[in-house]
């Protein structure tokens, strides 16, 4: 580990000791000043996104600066309310006790970020990070240059310095950091790195979060409206050029289906990017040459039936849609992560439903019926991190869901309140008075018989609608 990460901890570990990062007022004013960061600063950070990713300003408004500003606002309106001890039931041995939990900080927690969506990845953790009351170090991605350049110059402008730092740089100074003991680590990235994460974290005990990706799967049944679905569709695979983990990564429908759907996404890709998508500013990049010729290689499975174009010089690659793709196909061995589109045709629900249960557990699952028992079965009967019926990741414009994965997607969950609670001890504190001994001798040796039954009938909970004579 380096000198200059460790004096660094060491202030923050000494910002955190002070306790002044536990009081309301320190939280909402640390809240307040990372809204004018945003606000303060769009365009710079429009720009940003722009150099790494080409990232549409629509699309960074809305899934980066207003998708944190919401974020924060619902934070700064039930801050107060998250931060008070919950007051729990009682037995009756504890009945003239005071029973609670209290939501503590961890201490000094480290945030790793990922290039996709850079700005929001990073700062909406801290979000909860700040409302639980912690000092955060924050990783950005070292992909997303201009943004990591932009955000370390921003934040200690805005943010406590004693509390909260930004440390650059890729694998070797990660690895650096994390021989470092945090007190929570919140990692956004690929699941071969959420093992090296998890594994460093084992060392120290420290506990974990792992946003991770996956192929999430998407379901189209006989009889939906395939104009609805090619424009719901599309938008959610093509936004962010594909580089989004809750994109749907294929879909699943019938042969008949897929024609329908084929000839309104061709319509659909048209009206959204015109007939270059490539000199549509709505159409973002890959954010470098080793994915672009990652996600570029991944086109020779099955065969073009949309788009297919790509350019090195420019990273672009068409919004493309594959057809007569394997399941053991190089597409479907990974997470597609850009701008391609597999539709794999099933006879029926039920197959479609056996398919998604062989793979891994995804982050999300979008499934489009106009049968709500369709859409019930298919939620009923897979796992996913998230599930949206008739629409795709829409499920994440509410910060009153919780957000995250489940097996190979990941573990734990944040958004909205769920990021307070992530980012605090749930801690169970009994306070008792220190007199009234006599109320304790059941409890000590000697033991006695009856002693145990009235100690076991002050204790014990009994299970409801059980005859009892007490
Ligand atoms: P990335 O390359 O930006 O890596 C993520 C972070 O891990 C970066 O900060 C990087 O510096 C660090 N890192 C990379 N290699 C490392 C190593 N060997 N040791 C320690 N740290 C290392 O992003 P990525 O991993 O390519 O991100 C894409 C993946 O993230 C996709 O699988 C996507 O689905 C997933 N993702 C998940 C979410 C979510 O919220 N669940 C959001 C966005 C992306």
């Amino acid at each position: 580990m380096s000198s200059s990460q460790e004096e660094l901890l060491g202030r923050l570990r000494t910002g955190f000791n002070s306790g002044k990062t536990r009081s309301l007022e320190f939280r909402l004013s640390q809240l307040q000043a990372l809204k004018r960061l945003l606000d303060e600063n769009r365009q710079a950070i429009n720009e940003a996104l722009a150099q790494d990713l080409h990232k549409p300003g629509f699309e960074a408004e809305v899934s980066e600066i207003s998708f944190l500003i919401t974020e924060i606002n619902v934070a700064l309106n039930n801050l107060k309310t998250w931060m008070k001890d919950e007051h729990v039931e009682k037995n009756w041995a504890t009945k003239l006790n005071s029973a609670f939990i209290r939501k503590d900080p961890f201490g000094v927690v480290l945030i790793i970020g990922a290039w996709n969506y850079p700005i929001q990845l990073l700062l909406n953790p801290l979000v909860g990070a700040i409302g639980a009351g912690n000092c955060a170090i924050l990783k950005p991605s070292e992909l997303s240059k201009s943004t990591e350049k932009l955000v370390s110059n921003l934040l200690p402008r805005y943010l406590d310095q004693e509390c909260f730092a930004v440390v650059c740089g890729g694998p070797q100074e990660i690895s650096q950091l994390l021989e470092n003991k945090f007190d929570y680590i919140f990692f956004t990235g690929n699941a071969s790195v959420g093992k090296i994460i998890m594994a460093a974290a084992s060392k120290h005990l420290t506990p974990v979060t792992l946003e991770l990706g996956g192929k999430n799967p998407c379901f189209v049944d006989n009889g939906c409206n395939p104009k609805n679905i090619a424009n719901r569709l599309a938008w959610v695979r093509f936004f962010n050029a594909g580089q989004t983990c809750v994109a749907p990564d294929y879909v699943l429908c019938t042969w008949q289906m897929r024609e329908q759907l084929l000839s309104a996404l061709k319509e659909t890709l048209e009206t959204f990017y015109g007939k270059e998508p490539q000199q549509s500013s709505d159409f973002g990049r890959i954010i470098n040459d080793r994915h672009f010729q990652r996600v570029k290689a991944l086109l020779q499975s099955g065969s073009v039936a949309i788009g297919g174009q790509s350019d090195k010089s420019d990273k672009y690659i068409a919004p493309t849609v594959l057809v007569d793709v394997q399941e053991s196909d190089p597409v479907m061995q990974e997470e597609i992560f850009g701008p391609i589109l597999p539709i794999l045709t099933v006879e029926s629900p039920e197959e479609a439903i056996a398919f998604i249960n062989r793979q891994e557990k995804p982050l999300a699952f979008y499934a489009f019926s106009p049968d709500s028992k369709v859409i019930d079965a298919m939620l009923d009967r897979t796992s996913s991190g998230g599930f949206c019926g008739n629409d795709g990741m829409m499920h994440m414009t509410l910060p009153s869901l919780p957000f995250g994965g489940i097996g190979h997607s990941g573990m734990g969950n944040y958004h909205g309140k769920f990021s307070f609670n992530t980012f605090s001890h749930h801690r169970a504190v009994l306070l008792r008075s220190p007199g009234l001994e006599k109320l304790n001798t059941l409890r000590y040796p000697p033991y006695t018989k009856s002693n145990l039954g009235l100690l076991l009938c002050a204790t014990e909970v009994k299970q409801k609608g059980m005859c009892t004579l007490l």
